[in-house]
């Protein structure tokens, strides 16, 4: 089982390899997207990978520590206590929206628990995989980490392996597929899927302030983020207005002399299509679609649409991209039954500074994880486990959750010099009458 300085040796390789090569994995992100910002692969992916090595890394002892655990009567004088150990070899399956982040995030977690590691990034971003595999064979042994390149072919082969555990990042439906591979070698899984995270406002907290939050969340990465807000819930009477300010953010965080390079492209040209055909259908069925000023050239521009109908494509399926449908509500009650017509989301954003408000929507709408008055920064915290709940995930990870995750809570219990329990019989007698009762 690798000791702390093995384990600590692992991560800090794994940090050596990304910031040796910083410039050039975020180069070859920027190219697998047809164009993306440096600084969003900077500040999405690199910079929260570094920031959770690094914390893991300083916790890592304490964590490892075995955990000392109440014995009950009958078996004092004894000892309890959970030693954490590696679950063996994991398996990652990686999506291609933070090709960086999503890939070796997990890996930290599962190196920080002494395991090794088989990794197998998209095929959506064939430059960032292949230099990962590269990279990850210059840095480390192959019997520690190893990446497997390939398409939907190899992807079912790899997660049919009998892993110890098998980490997939991606969508819902192929997480059902995971699921089912990995259930014929009884290899555990965690799942970090998709959905449609609500963004609420309450009726006092101001427009703008949301509206810079909502822009952040939605509009980085085009869109292409599992947590950002899917769509938001505003008060019938603040649609206009929010919808004003929100146009207002974009052209700020946008401008028209720098909306075309500073925003991220959509990953391909299926994607595009897909949105464009759900904004044509909104737009069919009466939505009105805003736009903000700006020339995005072939990029897909930042869009707004109101009264989406909600059995449509925009209400029904995860966006994954730029276009956010503003929905109204009468009453928090109305609100909340929306959110329940859909599946358990990943991330829930609640705009408010009224307690009771915050209390009503907390308590009523289930979610992976949330932020308060804000969007996205929940994932951003290393203490906090990062999963989602129902049809967005199964098993959370991130600082010491992901390492419990990633390890055998192995239980241990050693007599102390009487063995009371053994002494209770049989024969039965007095003793075992006694403890039953
Ligand atoms: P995807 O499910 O299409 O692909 C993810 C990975 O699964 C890829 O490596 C792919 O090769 C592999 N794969 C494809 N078919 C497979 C099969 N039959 N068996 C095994 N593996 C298979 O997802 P995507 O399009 O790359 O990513 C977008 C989705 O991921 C969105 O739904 C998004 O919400 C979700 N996502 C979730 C999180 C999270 O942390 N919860 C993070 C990012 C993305």
């Amino acid at each position: 089982m690798p000791d702390l300085a093995t384990r600590r040796e692992r991560l800090a390789c794994l940090r050596r390899m990304v910031i040796e090569n910083r410039e050039e994995i975020a180069r070859v992100i920027d190219t697998d997207f047809g164009g993306r910002p440096r600084q969003e692969t900077e500040l999405l992916e690199i910079v929260p990978l570094l920031k959770g090595l690094r914390s893991t890394s300083a916790h890592l002892k304490k964590w490892m520590r075995d955990e000392s655990r109440h014995v009950a009567w009958p078996f004092q004088p004894g000892t309890a206590w959970v030693r954490y150990e590696p679950l063996g070899i994991v398996g990652i399956i990686s999506p291609w929206n933070y090709p960086l982040f999503l890939a070796l995030g997990p890996l930290v977690d599962v190196l920080a628990a002494g395991n090794r590691a088989l990794i197998k990034p998209s095929e959506i971003t064939p430059g960032f995989s292949d230099l990962l595999q590269r990279l990850v064979s210059a840095y480390f042994d192959a019997d520690v980490v190893a990446v497997e390149t390939g398409g939907v072919e190899v992807a079912q082969a790899f997660s049919a392996l009998p892993f110890d555990h098998l980490f997939f990042t991606g969508s819902t439906s192929v997480g059902r597929k995971v699921m089912q591979a990995a259930a014929a070698n009884l290899t555990p899984v965690t799942l970090e899927l998709g959905g449609k995270s609500p963004a609420v406002l309450a009726p006092d907290y101001p427009l703008d302030k949301a509206a810079r939050s909502i822009v952040l969340g939605k509009f980085s990465n085009a869109g292409q983020t599992c947590i950002a807000p899917d769509y938001v819930l505003v008060p019938e009477a603040k649609a206009d207005a929010l919808a004003r300010e929100i146009i207002s953010g974009i052209e700020t965080a946008y401008p028209a002399e720098r909306s075309e390079s500073g925003y991220a492209s959509i990953i391909t040209e299926r994607h595009r299509t897909r949105l464009l055909e759900a904004v044509q259908e909104a737009r069919d069925s009466g939505a009105a679609i805003l736009r903000p000023s700006g020339d995005y050239g072939e990029k897909f521009p930042p869009t707004l649409v109101i009264n989406a109908p909600e059995e449509g494509l925009l209400l029904s399926e995860e966006i994954f991209g730029p276009i956010l449908p503003i929905v109204t509500y009468r009453t928090l009650d109305e609100a909340l039954a929306f959110i329940h017509r859909r599946s358990r989301p990943l991330a829930l954003y609640v705009f408010t500074d009224d307690g009771e408000a915050r209390r009503t929507i907390l308590d009523g709408a289930i979610s992976g994880g949330v932020t308060l008055n804000g969007t996205l920064l929940h994932v951003a915290q290393d203490n906090l486990p990062f999963g989602g709940v129902g049809k967005s995930g199964i098993g959370a990870y991130h600082g010491r959750d992901g390492f419990r995750r990633m390890s055998h809570a192995r239980s241990v219990y050693k007599p102390g010099f009487i063995n009371t329990f053994e002494r209770l019989g049989p024969p039965y007698g007095r003793l075992a009458d006694l403890a039953v009762r």
